[in-house]
Order: C-alpha cells, then sequence, then structure tokens
C-alpha cells in the first residue's frame, strides 16, 4: 500500500469496537511482572495495528468499578499476543498503599478468563519509514532521521515495538538512541531483547541503561535522567530529530523538560 493511500480513521470500528479476548497465561517476569498471553476467539485473528499502537484493557478497581488501561504488546502471532505487565500491588509503597487501581485485578484473574479490550490510536503513528505526530489531530507524514526515546520502567513496551518495527525494516535508516532508566537491574525488562537489537544493528540501534540503584559490578550510568546524561549520549540534534518518552508521570514532566532544554522543538517531543 502506498503511503499517500494510507488513512488513519480513528472513528472506525477497528478502532472503537470493543471485544473480548481470553487470558490463557500469565508467566512471571520478576519480583513485580509478568508476561501475560491473550487469546482471540478467532485462531487466526490479530491486532493487526501499525506501530506505535496500543490496545486499552478493561477491568475492575477495588470498588468493583469499571477501569481501562493502556498497553503494547510485545509479539503477536496468529490467535494471540504477548504483553508484559508491571503489577501495581497494594501495601508496597507507603504512599500509594489501595496499589494500582487495574493491575492488582489482572494479577488475580482467574487464566481462562474472558475479559474486554480495544484497539487505540497512540500520539504516533508508524508506517514505512515515515511518522504521523499526533494522528488524532494532524494527518501529515513526516521522515525523522533520528529518534531519540527515554522510558523508564514498564514504559519501555511501545519503544521496543517502534524500535523492533523499524530494525525489521530493510528500507528505513532512521537512527534510534535509547535511553531506558530503572530502579535497579532486576527491573530491566527486554534486556536480551534490546541488546540483541544493537549488536544486530549497531549502525543504527544504540541503547544505553541507567540504574537508580547499582551494585560496583554495573557498567551502565547511575542515577536519574539529568541533561548532562542525555547530553553525552544523544547525538546532536538537527531539525528532524524527534524525542519519544514514556514512563511514570514524574518521569514524563522532567524528560519533556529535559529535551526542551536539549534544544527539541515541542512539536516534535511525543510522549506515546
Ligand atoms: C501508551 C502506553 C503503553 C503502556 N504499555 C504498558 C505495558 O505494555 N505494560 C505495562 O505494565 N504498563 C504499560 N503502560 C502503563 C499502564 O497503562 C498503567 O498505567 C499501569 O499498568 C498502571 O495501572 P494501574 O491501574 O494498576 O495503576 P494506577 O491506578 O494507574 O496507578 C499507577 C501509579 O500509582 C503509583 N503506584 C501505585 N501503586 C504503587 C506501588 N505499589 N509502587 C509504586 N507506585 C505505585 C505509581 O505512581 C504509578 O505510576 C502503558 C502506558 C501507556 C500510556
Amino acid at each position: 500500500m502506498d503511503q499517500k493511500d494510507f488513512k488513519i480513521d480513528t472513528l472506525s470500528e477497528f478502532f472503537t469496537k470493543k471485544f473480548q479476548v481470553t487470558l490463557t497465561q500469565r508467566e512471571p517476569i520478576n519480583h513485580d511482572s509478568y508476561m501475560f498471553r491473550f487469546d482471540f476467539k478467532n485462531p487466526k485473528e490479530r491486532l493487526g495495528m501499525q506501530a506505535v499502537q496500543h490496545i486499552k484493557i478493561y477491568g475492575l478497581n477495588m470498588k468493583g468499578e469499571i477501569v481501562d488501561r493502556a498497553y503494547t504488546h510485545i509479539f503477536e502471532d496468529d490467535g494471540y499476543f504477548l504483553i508484559p505487565i508491571k503489577i501495581y500491588r497494594p501495601n508496597v509503597h507507603p504512599q500509594f498503599p489501595n496499589g494500582g487501581e487495574l493491575t492488582p485485578w489482572l494479577e488475580k484473574l482467574d487464566l481462562h478468563s474472558e475479559l474486554t479490550i480495544k484497539r487505540c490510536v497512540g500520539k504516533l503513528f508508524y508506517h514505512n519509514n515515515q511518522f504521523i505526530v499526533r494522528p488524532k489531530l494532524n494527518k501529515t507524514w513526516q521522515q525523522f532521521d533520528t529518534v531519540l526515546l527515554i522510558c523508564g520502567g514498564s514504559g519501555i513496551t511501545p519503544a521496543y515495538q517502534l524500535i523492533k518495527t523499524i530494525c525489521d525494516n530493510p528500507n528505513d535508516n532512521t537512527k534510534m538512541v535509547l535511553l531506558y532508566a530503572n530502579k535497579t537491574e532486576q527491573d530491566i525488562w527486554l534486556l536480551k531483547e534490546l541488546n540483541e537489537l544493537q549488536t544486530k544493528h549497531k549502525d543504527q540501534f544504540t541503547v544505553h541503561f541507567t540504574l537508580d540503584k547499582s551494585d560496583e559490578n554495573w557498567k551502565g550510568l547511575k542515577g536519574f535522567v539529568t541533561l548532562e546524561m542525555i547530553t553525552s549520549i544523544f547525538p546532536k540534534l538537527t531539525e528532524t530529530t524527534l524525542g519519544v518518552l514514556c514512563g511514570p508521570k514524574p518521569m514524563n514532566k522532567l524528560v519533556i523538560s529535559l529535551y526542551e532544554q536539549l534544544g527539541l522543538k515541542k512539536d516534535n517531543i511525543v510522549k506515546f
């Protein structure tokens, strides 16, 4: 399909229809996260979305009210897709005694239960080497030579989907530099996959990890994301540099301000 024929109809049934999937697997990844597998009723069906769109999962909070949250699948095949999900448990963080609204429900949901999901239009849309920034407002395709990505914790999933899609496209030479921040080494998701992508596409993709808490064996960056840190790892900006981000709210606020201090135009900064 030609780029000019490619339409994103955010109001189409594709994006607005809710449907049921079945939770078929929930394998632990680390101390607070699982890889969830969701199966369609039809064993041939796929989400079939372009990068970087996500889904909404609907569930219940502690009061029994319906809540929904955004998630990005990192793999799909005929009939199913996989999403890593971090659980915000109650009574873990003193500031959040109730934990998160949706994820404690997802942790307890019985295997083989059905749940409701919906496809969503994200803030960035990638197809064949080009992007549409904020597709709900704007339909102009843009080409970026470089994409800078700053992610925290579970915010890696949309970034990984984008990086993988670009690396898998032999016609796309977009350079990508990822800064991935986590609390500890155990919290890093997709470590092997990100390192493999960097090795396989070394002229195109570079990843840096930073940790809040690390021991003396840690060879990556240390501490919170700072202007000095990003200045030292990111290439010089051009008119066609895009800065994307996804992380916890306070981190997002900081990262947007750091991108601006680095010199990125507001229009070229996108939170997934
Ligand atoms: C585009 C996009 C894609 C996403 N993809 C993924 C994904 O693939 N996988 C994924 O896991 N998440 C993903 N998220 C995050 C997800 O949408 C939810 O925000 C997350 O699962 C938390 O939902 P919740 O209802 O459990 O928590 P909420 O009720 O929304 O509260 C979460 C916030 O409460 C605080 N909090 C609550 N409990 C604790 C605790 N025990 N410890 C520390 N802080 C706590 C934290 O500030 C946390 O950020 C994505 C978000 C976006 C915007």
